[in-house]
């Protein structure tokens, strides 16, 4: 059986997300969503809400299951017996922090590999914070979320501005 973790903030998920997962259902038998439990990081949703829309954006897609986690991937990955931490390589300016963290995590356990998948060209550029932004400012972008995540982030942010 092998089975990988996918940690990252979701914030929230997007196609591009869903888009590295599908890649990753070729490679592995079952994989683990893992949505972060940050505090350092200033989130739109909190970490329930994140929870939430990646188990709705992920229902279809087999061999995946959503979980939350607190503290480092790394012990997380331990936890689950996970082999693999999967992330997502876009453009140039992720990978320096890519590699930085994927180093670290390997000093932390090196018995546990991460592997990058590239997305599909058209999500190259595409990021949650962009996704936040856009929709904020009445943009729409389906090619890009599932509807659930639209609807969230305009109710989110309309009740921000009450
Ligand atoms: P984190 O805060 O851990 O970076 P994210 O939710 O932003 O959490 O991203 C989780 C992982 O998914 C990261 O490896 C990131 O590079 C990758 N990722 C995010 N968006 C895309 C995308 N459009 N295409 C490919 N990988 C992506």
């Amino acid at each position: 059986m092998k089975r990988a973790i996918y940690p990252g903030t979701f914030d929230p998920i997007t196609y591009g997300h869903l888009n590295i997962l599908t890649k990753a259902t070729d490679l592995f038998d079952d994989i683990v969503l893992a949505v972060a439990n940050v505090t350092s990081k200033n989130t739109l949703f909190t970490t329930d809400e994140r929870y939430e829309l990646c188990k709705n954006t992920i229902q279809h897609v087999s061999k995946v299951r959503v979980e939350k986690f607190d503290g480092l991937a790394i012990r997380f990955a331990e936890e689950m017996e996970a082999k693999t931490i999967i992330r997502g390589l876009r453009a140039v300016s992720d990978f320096e922090y890519e590699l930085q963290l994927s180093l670290m995590n390997k000093n932390l356990n090196p018995n546990i590999e991460t592997i990058f998948l590239l997305p599909d060209s058209m999500y190259l550029y595409l990021s949650s914070s962009m996704v936040r932004q856009i929709v904020g400012l009445g943009g729409n972008l389906k090619s890009y979320i599932p509807f659930c995540v639209e609807e969230a982030i305009i109710e989110k942010l309309q009740n921000k501005n009450n």
